[in-house]
C-alpha cells in the first residue's frame, strides 16, 4: 500500500499487489462486504469562505477490506454500477450520513451540513424517492441538511424521471449539488428548473488557477453563473495557497480540498470541529 497524504492513512494500490486485485476478483465480494459492515464514510470539511468555518462536509465512501486494507472508490464503484450494487450500497451510505448528521446535531453542531454522493445509476430504481423518505422518517434524520451531489450525467440520462425524483426529495428539504460542474452538457434551462441550489467546480479547472488565463477565465465564469442564478458555489480539489486566494477575490462561497484536509474518519471531522 502507498501513503497518498503523508501521515494521514493507507490506500490500496492495485500495481504493488502481487495478487494483481482486479475488479472482478472484488466484485464477488460486494453483497458480503455490506453485509459484514466493511464499507465506511470519510468526512472531507467544506469551508465557508465567508466566516472561515467549516459549513459542511463531503461523505466518501471507502471500503475497510479485511486483507486488501482501504480501498479507494475509484477501485469498485464503477463496479458497483454495471452490476447494480450500487443500488443498496448508495442506501447504505444515505442511511449511514443521515445517523452521522445526527450525531453531529445531538452534539450541538446543528448548522453541519452534510453531503452524499449519488450516482445516474440509483435513479435506476424506482423506489429512489420513496426509499430515501422511508430512511429519513425511520430514523428521524432532518433531511434539511442533507445535500445530495449528483453530475450532469445522471440529468441527462433520464431527464423526466430525475427531474420528478428531485422534486419529491426536495419537499422533504433536502438540496442538491450539482457535481464536477463544466465537465457536462447540462443546459441553462434545465439548471433553472431544477431544485438544484450548488455548483461544485470540477478539480480540473482549479488546478491552473491561478497560473493559466484560460482556467481562471472559466472558474470566473462559473462563479458569476451561480451566482446569476442564485446558487452556491463551491470549489473542490483546493490545494494551495495560490488556488484559495484566486477563489476568495473572485467570490467564491465554498472550498474544500487538501490544503484543508483530506477526506477523514468521521472521529477526526468531529475534532476539526471541536478545534474550529
Ligand atoms: P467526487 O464526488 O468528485 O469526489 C471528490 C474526489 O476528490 C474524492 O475522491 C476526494 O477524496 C478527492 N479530493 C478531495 N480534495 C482533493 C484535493 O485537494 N486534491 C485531489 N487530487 N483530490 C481531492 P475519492 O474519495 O477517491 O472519490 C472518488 C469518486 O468516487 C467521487 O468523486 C465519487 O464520484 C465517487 N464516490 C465516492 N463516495 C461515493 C458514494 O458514497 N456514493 C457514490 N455513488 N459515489 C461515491
Ligand atoms: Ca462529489
Ligand atoms: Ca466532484
Ligand atoms: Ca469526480
Amino acid at each position: 500500500a502507498k501513503q497518498e497524504h503523508p501521515g494521514t492513512y493507507q490506500v490500496y494500490d492495485p500495481s504493488l499487489d502481487d495478487k494483481q486485485c482486479s475488479a472482478s476478483e472484488l466484485e464477488p465480494e460486494l453483497a458480503f462486504a455490506l453485509r459484514a459492515n466493511q464499507f465506511e464514510l470519510f468526512f472531507q470539511p467544506q469551508i465557508d469562505l465567508e466566516s472561515g468555518k467549516i459549513a459542511g462536509a463531503e461523505t466518501l465512501i471507502r471500503w475497510r477490506h479485511p486483507k486488501r486494507g482501504l480501498i479507494m472508490p475509484a477501485e469498485f464503484i464503477s463496479l458497483c454500477e454495471r452490476n447494480g450494487m450500487i443500488i443498496p450500497i448508495g442506501y447504505w451510505a444515505i442511511h449511514q450520513a443521515g445517523i452521522k448528521l445526527k450525531e453531529l446535531q445531538l452534539q450541538g453542531y446543528d448548522n453541519c451540513r452534510i453531503g452524499v454522493n449519488l450516482s445516474f445509476r440509483q435513479f435506476q430504481d424506482s423506489n429512489l424517492s420513496q426509499t430515501i423518505h422511508r430512511i429519513i422518517s425511520q430514523n428521524q434524520i432532518n433531511s434539511a441538511f442533507l445535500e445530495f451531489e449528483l453530475t450532469e450525467s445522471a440529468l441527462i440520462s433520464d431527464e423526466q424521471h430525475v427531474s420528478y425524483c428531485l422534486q419529491e426529495l426536495s419537499n422533504l428539504s433536502i438540496d442538491f449539488a450539482l457535481d464536477d460542474f463544466g465537465t457536462g452538457y447540462s443546459s441553462f434551462a434545465l439548471l433553472q428548473k431544477l431544485p438544484i441550489s450548488t455548483l461544485k467546480i470540477d478539480r480540473s479547472f482549479i488546478r491552473n488557477v491561478a497560473d493559466n488565463p484560460n482556467d481562471a477565465e472559466i472558474v470566473r465564469a462559473i462563479i458569476n453563473l451561480a451566482h446569476s442564478l442564485d446558487k452556491k458555489v463551491v470549489a473542490e480539489g483546493v490545494e494551495t495557497p495560490e488556488q484559495l486566494d484566486f477563489l476568495i477575490q473572485h467570490g467564491c462561497d465554498q472550498v474544500q480540498g487538501y490544503l484543508y484536509s483530506p477526506p477523514v474518519p468521521f472521529k477526526d471531522f468531529v475534532q476539526m470541529l471541536e478545534q474550529a
